[in-house]
């Protein structure tokens, strides 16, 4: 099942012929994942050593809440996902296997999974604390200013933003990860402005592709995230990643715009067959635009890889270049349909 985090398309992807697909796969069947999870090594955490604090927010399978971890070097601030205890076995499975994945990783840029308990009911899942949404963030800050954003001074920030997210991206891309929903909604934020990717989950909720409209409805797919390849031949690579990347730079600079948002989904898809870009965001550099623009390139295989943006994110003075009137890109390339 987890197969499909790693694309199986190898030849048709640079990246992937170099990545190596580091983890084990969470088996499908939760006695088996138990198992698994308890032989792989994550930890489990004894329930009377978590002490839960305030609601953080409510998910689909169950409500994640601050809590006191006593780890044994001390208290430990903690994010707690207690399931639901009406859960399906498919959920339980889907966010017990979210947990094994997460709990391969190790980057400053991915959510830590600190453990789990799986040994009583209701299961947990322990990952680092983080402060808020990026989503949250730049809607917040777009609001506090109104039209008055000072970008000289906010630029160095969202770049900063921009290639953390991008670094840890090129940690999954190195491994064969394909995320699937990067977008700010799932990137969360430390109180000291570190971005960690998070949300492994969606894909995870998918059984068949046509399981998932059925369940969620046309309007769960991040349609207007998804690149056209994903949209219409359900291709989901590494390079459907970067172009959902590109999705976020949007966001990250036009301060919390969501990406086409006077369209429906419907009419975001007639856009993209016909090769139409978001225009440049305004307090956005020429350069940054630009590597929008490449990371929606109609063909996966012309898009830069996550190693290539976060180089290119590295050269912050080219980046923060004081804008210049951009001319929007939209319509320059040939229609997706006819790239394949
Ligand atoms: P969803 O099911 O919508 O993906 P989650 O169950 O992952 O949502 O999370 C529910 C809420 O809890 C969200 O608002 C999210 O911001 C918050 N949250 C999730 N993980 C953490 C964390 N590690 N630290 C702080 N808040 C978190």
């Amino acid at each position: 099942y987890y197969t499909r985090f790693v694309s199986m398309d190898k030849a048709e992807d640079d990246y992937l012929s170099k990545a190596e697909a580091i983890y084990w796969e969470p088996s499908d069947n939760v006695e088996d994942l138990y198992i698994q999870m308890s032989n792989e090594k994550l930890l489990e955490i004894n329930k009377e050593t978590i002490s839960i604090q305030e609601l953080l927010g409510s998910g689909e399978f169950g409500e994640v809440n601050k809590g006191i971890w006593q780890s044994p070097v001390g208290d430990l601030n903690v994010a707690v996902k207690v399931m639901n205890q009406d859960i399906d076995k498919q959920s339980q499975t889907a966010l017990l296997q979210e947990a094994a994945i997460l709990g391969q990783f190790s980057h400053p840029n991915i959510l830590r999974l600190v453990g789990v308990v799986t040994l009583t009911v209701p299961n947990m899942i322990v990952t680092e604390l983080m402060h808020e949404e990026l989503k949250r963030f730049l809607i917040d800050l777009q609001t506090q200013h109104n039209q008055e954003l000072d970008y000289e001074t906010i630029a160095p920030h969202f770049l900063s933003v921009s290639r953390q997210v991008a670094s840890g991206m090129q940690h999954l891309a190195e491994r064969g990860c394909i995320h699937r929903d990067i977008a700010a909604r799932n990137i969360l934020l430390t109180d000291k402005f570190v971005c960690k990717i998070a949300d492994f989950g969606m894909s995870r909720r998918l059984q068949t592709e046509s399981d998932y409209y059925k369940v969620k409805g046309s309007n769960k797919l991040p349609v207007k995230w998804s690149a056209p390849e994903a949209v219409f031949f359900k291709r989901f690579t590494l390079k459907s990643d970067v172009w959902s990347y590109g999705m976020l730079l949007y966001e990250i600079w036009s301060v919390g715009r969501q990406p086409w948002p006077y369209e429906d989904n419907r009419s975001t898809v007639e856009k993209m067959a016909r090769g139409v870009n978001l225009p440049p965001p305004s307090g956005c550099s020429r350069a940054i635009y630009e590597l929008m623009v490449d990371t929606w390139h109609p063909r996966a295989n012309q898009r830069p890889d996550m190693k290539d943006i976060v180089t290119r994110l590295s050269v912050p003075n080219e980046m923060l270049l004081v804008r210049t009137q951009l001319e929007n890109r939209s319509g320059t390339l040939p229609p997706a349909f006819m790239l394949g």
